[in-house]
């Protein structure tokens, strides 16, 4: 269902891997390896020190976006440690990944904080990647759906809809995140279904039919495929298997459809 019009997009979460000279070696390889792909949007968020390092290899004519993997929401000021929208953007990043599960688990970052940045984002010119997922025993307890229509709700609430076409949503269950183990392509379909009929309830069908909602969680070479061909996956973002410049090109050249 449209799914034709909506561009997918393949990104690389590199996480907390990679210096500056190890992100050189893997654009030198990447960067040729994709070179005249059409049809897919391509994004690499390495960490924050090595965002210098690959805007400098970008040259015109490339069609690699640049993500950070967090931000704050301020734009400036006494946040010891913390990164703001507009020092991002003096390094050409476009997007910003938001609410990712490490971020919510490990870091304490609660729904009311990830809206703040998806917000700061938009307003700073930013495109937020928004990460949804529930966790494990939410899951068994029957309670996936709920979880996710929370975390969507709370971060968009008081987003103007005129900006949610800036906005990808990545889902990305917990449980699937590092594990080698992704969800089924069954339980894939049944979740971006869900989240874009609740798009569509909660916004309007343009702005649900228009949304990517990309899947997360073990994606690699093997599945890829498969994950993509889902009628209501509009791209990947991809962990572990993007550390590796010629597989992560691969993934990127993958056939869709
Ligand atoms: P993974 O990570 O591909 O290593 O499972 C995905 C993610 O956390 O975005």
């Amino acid at each position: 269902m449209g799914h034709f019009k909506r561009i997918p997009i393949f990104a690389a979460n590199w996480k907390m891997n990679k210096t500056a000279a190890e992100t050189r070696d893997f654009f030198s390889v990447f960067l040729p390896a994709i070179d005249g792909i059409l049809g897919r949007e391509v994004v690499v968020a390495p960490p924050f020190t090595a965002l210098a390092a690959a805007s400098q290899m970008m040259r015109s004519g490339i069609s690699v976006s640049l993500a950070s993997q967090n931000m704050y929401f301020e734009r400036e000021g006494a946040f010891t440690g913390e990164v703001s929208p507009v020092m991002l953007k003096e390094f050409g990043v476009r997007w910003v990944i938001l609410g990712h599960s490490e971020r919510r688990h490990i870091f304490g970052e609660d729904d009311r904080l990830i809206a703040r940045k998806v917000r700061s984002a938009l307003d700073a010119g930013l495109k937020p990647m928004l990460c949804i997922g529930e966790k494990l025993d939410e899951r068994e307890a029957g309670l996936t759906f709920e979880v996710l229509d929370r975390q969507i709700s709370s971060a968009l609430a008081e987003i103007d809809q005129g900006m949610l076409g800036e906005i990808a949503l990545a889902y990305e269950p917990v449980w699937a995140i590092g594990t080698g183990r992704a969800a089924a392509l069954d339980q894939i379909q049944d979740v971006h279904s869900h989240i874009r009929s609740y798009l569509g309830q909660n916004f309007n069908s343009t702005i649900a039919d228009g949304i990517r909602i990309m899947y997360g969680g073990s994606v690699n070479l093997k599945n890829v495929e498969g994950v993509v061909a889902m009628p209501d996956v509009d791209g990947v973002l991809v962990g572990g298997a993007s550390l590796d410049p010629k597989k992560f090109a691969d993934m990127v050249r993958c056939k869709i459809g």
